[in-house]
């Protein structure tokens, strides 16, 4: 059935209404754009706000107060083990959600964005089809993004029979975030951020949690001694992290995930789970778009090539979020929809950004910006590292949590800070203090002469550039 075609052409379609494609369609009816907003899912707010960031932390905050309550014996204060009512911790997480995609759908409309439920593909550069339960019905537009996000890479090769790729207890990052029950043990297969913090959330509840991981260490691509104090914190709350290390014939034994893991090239061992999270990295949504009727060139693993005005090589079409690289992160998509929209209405705006921070929200936190130690030795670049540990911030101390660290990366010709790591407590919250540092083109001098509130942890970062000043025989008057 054909629900109707649009008579007109519309100025500009949104295809995704997750944070790039919401914040690009709420700018441009900012900018008098005419916009529509295409999305599949029931809620706006794709990826971050359903499945995603917004759920995640939401349960992460659960774990943190269970986990601050077992620490709290240790200046005295003896809790009982808290009583879990999973129904009511599911509902407020939920209500969050329902909250939020309610505010989401409220500004399109105050921006007189029109929302269309339902999945979009190119019919070719100027048209979209639209294909919903009540039919399909085709949009003419003047310019379209795609902001199509990203999914679950999926192994079927883990499994010993393909049919338990339905089983209830082999869950993924979805799944696991519907909180249906609290599995009394469960095997994450990836070491990542997102099996990292999911891991956390259910160990806290009770689950006993393993870990398994591929490469030598917890998550590959994030620098060491921020790692480490991680790493040391989890072993004692997770059972089991075996790296090196890999999960294969995942088989649903009916009581529980049976399933061999092989431990640094080690005989494999048969183990049983009550359930299994596989959390091995997600896809961009590129393949089912009818892409190639617009000659939009993807690179060699399925993301959209753009440039730094978030245009494809098909000048009427952009693509923003998840499906256009990495990062893939809620904050990259919501700045590229701001720019894209800026762009088409044809103001100056350019995706130009230095850095983007990135923020593990296990406990503790791992945040950082801009150059990292990995990057240092990878290029070889003049660099040097201004540390300082949380054993000795006042304000870790009377917070009982001093497993923490705050590097400052800097040019020692020029001073100008070129990175900043933090893990700790909240260190997502100090993060955005080296992003501003680096986008304003601040030295470590200046971060020397900063007032930071005492006691606070944002004090680590004053304390780490002062320390490395004096270290250099530099006075912090300098510059
Ligand atoms: P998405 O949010 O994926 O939205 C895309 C939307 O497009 C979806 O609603 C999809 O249904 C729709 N769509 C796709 N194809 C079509 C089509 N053909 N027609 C119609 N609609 C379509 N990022 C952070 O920055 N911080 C975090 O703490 C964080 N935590 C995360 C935790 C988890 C468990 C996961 C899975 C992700 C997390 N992320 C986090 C990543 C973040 O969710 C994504 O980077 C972000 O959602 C990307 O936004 P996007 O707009 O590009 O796409």
């Amino acid at each position: 059935m054909v629900v109707g075609d649009f008579a007109e052409q519309i100025d500009l379609v949104v295809i995704g209404g997750g944070p790039g494609g919401y914040t690009a369609a709420i700018r441009a009816g900012q900018l008098g754009i005419k916009t529509i907003l295409i999305d599949e899912q029931t809620n706006l707010g794709g990826t971050c706000l359903n499945e995603g960031c917004i759920p995640s932390k939401a349960l992460l905050h659960a774990a943190e107060v269970i986990e601050l309550s077992n620490e709290a014996a240790t200046f005295g204060l003896q809790f009982q083990r808290p009583q879990i009512d999973i129904n009511k911790l599911r509902s407020w997480k939920d209500g969050i959600i329902d909250k939020l995609a309610q505010g989401v759908a409220g500004l399109c409309k105050s921006n007189q964005v029109q929302v269309i439920k339902g999945q979009a593909r190119f019919l070719n550069e100027q048209s979209i089809l639209v294909s919903s339960d009540a039919g399909t019905s085709q949009i003419q537009f003047k310019q379209a993004i795609v902001a199509s996000g990203s999914s679950i890479v999926k192994l079927p090769s883990l499994l010993k029979n393909p049919k338990d790729s339905n089983s209830k207890r082999i869950l993924d990052s979805r799944s696991a975030l519907q909180l249906q029950e609290i599995p009394t043990s469960l095997l994450v297969v990836g070491g990542g951020y997102i099996g990292l913090e999911l891991g956390t959330v259910y160990a806290a509840l009770g689950s006993a949690v393993t870990i398994v991981e591929m490469t030598d260490g917890l998550l590959p691509g994030v620098d060491r001694d921020l790692v480490k104090p991680l790493a040391n914190h989890l072993s004692t709350t997770f059972k089991n992290i075996f790296l090196n290390s890999k999960v294969s014939n995942l088989e649903d034994v009916g009581d529980g995930i049976a399933c061999e893991i092989i431990v640094e090239q080690a005989a494999a061992k048969k183990e049983k789970f009550d359930y299994v999270l596989v959390s091995v990295g997600r896809k961009p949504n590129t393949s089912d778009l009818g892409l190639e009727t617009t000659m939009i060139e993807l690179d060699k693993s399925g993301f959209i090539k753009i440039d730094q005005f978030c245009r494809t090589n098909n000048k009427k079409i952009f693509a923003i979020g998840d499906a256009s690289g990495q990062p893939m992160l809620a904050h990259r998509a919501m700045r590229q929809g701001q720019v894209v929209a800026e762009v088409i209405a044809g103001l100056p705006s350019a995706f130009d950004n230095i850095v983007i921070p990135a923020v593990v929200y296990t406990e503790p936190e791992i945040a950082w910006c801009g150059v990292t130690d990995i990057e240092v030795k990878e290029k070889g670049l003049k660099v040097d590292i201004a540390k300082f540990p949380w054993s000795a911030s006042g304000r870790a101390m009377t917070l009982a949590n001093t497993n923490g660290l705050t590097k400052i990366i800097y040019d020692p010709d020029t001073m100008l800070i070129k990175g900043m790591g933090i893990v700790g407590p909240r260190a997502g919250d100090l993060i955005p203090e080296g992003v501003m540092a680096i986008e304003a083109g601040l030295t470590l001098t200046d971060l020397a002469n900063t007032i930071h509130p005492h006691p606070g942890l944002a004090e680590t970062i004053g304390e780490a550039a002062q320390t490395a000043l004096h270290r250099q025989g530099r006075r912090s008057k300098q510059s």
